[in-house]
């Protein structure tokens, strides 16, 4: 693998650097309507969707170029666009495997954030085993009929539109009765209910269809391809924007080598403490680990290989590693640590805020818990890569698919 940029690619990334340089907000976006606005702006400048076909509204651009916008906007903070599932997940999904007409339909208006979108998948009792999902999608002849109870819907109270799974067969083995559909979530039968976390915050919803609508034409794929569709947009959830991830680490880093040279401990700043050198002089090098990890997938991606399940390699990878970089930030900045408002700025991160999320490295390390758990616990990871990956013998389950 070669790690050098092309000089097209040098002046790309320079180009998008003077971007981002000059047209990032200088204040933190509140509303629904200014991130909307920025994503807009993103759109126009041609960061949205880069990648998707031109015919769509993309530009079918290398996953080298994206990599590198992903990453200048980490460099600068620039806040994320709005619509993240329907351009990282749902997009995809529709392009693998939905027909023409949803294409034309769907894919511009994700892109330019007309319509915003969630995925409908995980149910109270359907998480890890998402193929014991139980909601109902039923022929009535002209539309499906959707009944059942999804949860930790993450953007529902914003979203206009759902990826659903939903069983529309129960006399075949159950990963083979389900299906998949596009759902308008702002209809009569449909309620979402926002639910609160432990950050505070509010962005996962539960919805409640009863007697939902779905258009006849808004299956995807076959009847009862639904399993098979959830593995393309899993693995593209699974990929993510490893090298982006990186970059807010890095400059988190220095924020925490900051912080550990300001503060002081028995009269001496924290970082003279060997200790403190040595943990922190670890994690750095698993961040380089994470590095070099983040461009083999974008060398993968570049020769045009799918992320696969090697992905979950990836989420596992990083997402085990974000624990334990927020667990020792904590450790460094002692009761500072666990406040959550009102640091003075040099105790600050800005490695969530990027994300969208707060700021401060309790927020940061309460989010880092999620990331073991969405997309697929690391359980579930290491079973896919035992399986999926390394070719071991299945796990022993009698309702397994043969
Ligand atoms: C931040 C965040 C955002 C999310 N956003 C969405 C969203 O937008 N849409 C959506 O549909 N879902 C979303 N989810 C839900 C997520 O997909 C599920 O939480 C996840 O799949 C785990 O399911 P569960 O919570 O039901 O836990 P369970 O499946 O009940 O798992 C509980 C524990 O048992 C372990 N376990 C379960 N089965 C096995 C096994 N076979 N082998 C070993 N260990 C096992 C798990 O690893 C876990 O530790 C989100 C979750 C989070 C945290």
């Amino acid at each position: 693998m070669d790690l050098r940029y092309s000089s097209d690619d040098l002046a790309f990334r320079d180009a998008t650097r003077r971007w981002f340089e000059t047209n990032v907000p200088k204040v933190e976006l509140k509303t629904l309507d200014e991130r909307r606005e920025w994503h807009r702006t993103l759109f126009a400048a041609g960061y949205v969707g880069m990648g998707w076909p031109p015919e769509y509204g993309g530009q079918a651009a290398s996953a080298l170029r994206q990599a590198i916008v992903a990453d200048e906007m980490a460099r600068v903070n620039a806040p994320p666009t709005i619509n993240g599932l329907g351009i990282g997940i749902v997009g995809p999904t529709i392009i693998h495997h939905g027909t023409e007409a949803h294409k034309h339909r769907y894919l511009k208006k994700i892109l330019a954030a007309d319509e915003l979108w969630c995925q409908l998948y995980s149910e109270p009792n359907a998480g890890s085993d998402l193929a014991s999902l139980k909601t109902r999608a039923e022929d009535k002849g002209d539309h499906f009929e959707v009944n059942g109870q999804k949860i930790w819907t993450s953007y529902g109270a914003i979203s206009d539109w759902g990826l659903l799974l939903a069983r529309t067969d129960t006399s075949v083995a159950k990963h083979r009765g389900i299906s998949c559909f596009l759902i308008n979530i702002r209809q009569p039968g449909v309620d979402v209910r926002p639910l609160k976390q432990v950050t505070g915050n509010q962005e996962f919803c539960e919805v409640f269809m009863t007697g939902a609508r779905v258009e006849k034409s808004d299956l995807v794929g076959r009847l009862g391809q639904g399993w098979e569709i959830a593995q393309t947009t899993l693995s593209y959830e699974r990929g993510g924007n490893s090298l982006a991830r990186v970059t807010r680490y890095t400059s988190a880093f220095h924020e925490l080598v900051k912080a550990a040279r300001g503060l002081r401990r028995g009269g001496r700043p924290l970082i003279d403490d060997p200790l403190v050198r040595a943990k922190l002089g670890r994690i750095y090098a698993e961040l380089e680990v994470q590095r070099y990890a983040a461009l083999r997938v974008l060398s993968a991606l570049d020769k045009g290989e799918g992320p696969g399940a090697a992905s979950s390699i990836t989420k596992l990878s990083y997402s085990e590693f974000e624990k334990r970089y927020f667990e020792l930030a904590l450790e460094i900045l002692g009761p500072y640590g666990q406040i959550t408002a009102g640091l003075p700025e040099q105790l600050n991160t800005r490695v969530s805020a990027s994300s969208g999320h707060g700021e401060t490295w309790a927020y940061a390390y309460l989010w880092s818990r999620a990331g073991t758990i969405y997309s697929g616990s690391s359980e579930i990871q290491k079973n896919v890569i035992g399986e999926r990956v390394l070719g071991l013998p299945k796990e022993a389950r009698a309702d397994r698919v043969k």
